[in-house]
């Protein structure tokens, strides 16, 4: 591991400025909170800051749910969010995204703001004995272009990466139209969880919108969202601790057996949470046994494209969405 100083600011704006001088290897500043992701690039040499600031005790880990909806506090953990009543309730997708990521050993610790900023589990990231990784040393190359890429992404990939966002939460929160409330010395401002992420392009070590020094303080899921009939679909190569292959996440608002509007986003295929809106056009008006979604779910193959090892997740996307718009559409 490299050596690190662990600053332990007393307030946020005394992390906010720490953070700004400490983002200076990529775009996202080195904060850490939970730890589970963030340890384990330090062990492996990922990430080398000299500095990490820790955001224990700085952020607001409240689960409130009123008129405009539901607000989780950024420092709020994985584990207390999955089983709070308002959100299964209300937000089941959400809680449903969280129930099938990681353990509950790592759920008790992770929290939101981690989870929605934790990097790509891509093999030759994770491992710097691979020189080439465009995200990891930029201008290096890509080892997974030609190398096993069966966990890599289908959709809006780049000629310098295809790795894979790893979130299920994000996933469910995209398809929400959920907001994240951003703090930085400047202030504060909000932007939609679906333009947090960036598409690799020629830069894939900027992940995200965020400026350095910056953290997410919270985030937000507007009150619309609520009491929709929804489903999250993890296809995965083993029942539990382990990364989608595949997901699903659908949320439909349903009137008189037929689909009024539908709410359909992927992860394990795309570079970011995906939201589809070809797919969820073509779902609106469809009654809930017409048999016709496969019709709906193959626009989500648009644009696609494999790079060998991971060619199967074009067709298995499209039956997760058919299958979770089934189950999602059977729910009472
Ligand atoms: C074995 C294992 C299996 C897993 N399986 C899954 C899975 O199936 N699905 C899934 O979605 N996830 C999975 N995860 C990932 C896990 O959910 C994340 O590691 C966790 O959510 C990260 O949260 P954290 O608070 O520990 O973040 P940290 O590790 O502390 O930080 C992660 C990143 O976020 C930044 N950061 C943290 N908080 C903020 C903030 N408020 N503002 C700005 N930057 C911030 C840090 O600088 C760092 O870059 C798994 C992890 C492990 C170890
Ligand atoms: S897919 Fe992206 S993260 Fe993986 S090796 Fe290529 S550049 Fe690096």
């Amino acid at each position: 591991m490299h050596p690190f100083a662990l600053e332990r600011p007393r307030d946020l704006s005394a992390a906010l400025a720490l953070g700004a001088q400490a983002g200076r290897n990529d775009a996202v500043a080195e904060y850490i909170a939970g730890g589970t992701d963030m340890v384990q690039l330090l062990q492996e040499y990922v990430r080398r800051p000299d500095r990490l600031v820790s955001l224990a005790g700085l952020l607001d880990d409240a689960i409130d749910v009123g008129p405009q909806g539901l607000r989780l506090g950024a420092a709020a953990t994985m584990a207390k969010v999955a089983v709070h009543q308002d959100v299964v309730g209300q937000f089941p997708l959400i809680s449903q995204a969280l129930l099938n990521s990681a353990s509950p050993q790592v759920r008790n610790v992770a929290t939101m703001g981690g989870n929605v900023l934790q990097r790509t589990r891509c093999p030759y990231f994770r491992d710097v004995g691979y020189e080439a990784c465009n995200k990891r040393a930029p201008s290096s190359g890509c080892a997974a272009m030609d190398g096993e890429n069966r966990w890599h992404a289908v959709l809006g990939t780049s000629d310098s990466c295809i790795a894979v966002h790893p979130s299920d939460l994000a996933v469910a929160l995209v398809a929400l139209d959920a907001e994240v409330e951003i703090s930085g010395a400047g202030g504060t401002r909000t932007v939609p969880l679906a333009d947090l992420h960036r598409l690799p392009g020629a830069t894939p070590h900027l992940e995200t919108v965020l400026e350095p020094g910056e953290v997410i303080a919270a985030i937000t899921v507007p009150a619309g969202a609520a009491g929709l009939r929804s489903h999250y679909l993890k296809v995965r190569d083993r029942a539990s601790f382990e990364f989608a292959v595949v997901s699903a996440a659908v949320a439909l608002d349903v009137a008189d057996g037929r689909i009024r509007q539908a709410r359909v986003a992927l992860g394990g295929v795309a570079t970011k949470p995906w939201r589809i809106p070809n797919v969820e056009q073509a779902l609106s008006g469809m009654s809930l046994d017409s048999g016709e979604f496969r019709s709906a779910a193959a626009l989500a193959a648009d644009g696609a494209q494999s790079r060998g090892h991971n060619e199967f997740k074009i067709e298995l996307m499209q039956r997760a969405i058919v299958r979770a718009v089934e189950t999602a559409g059977a729910r009472a």
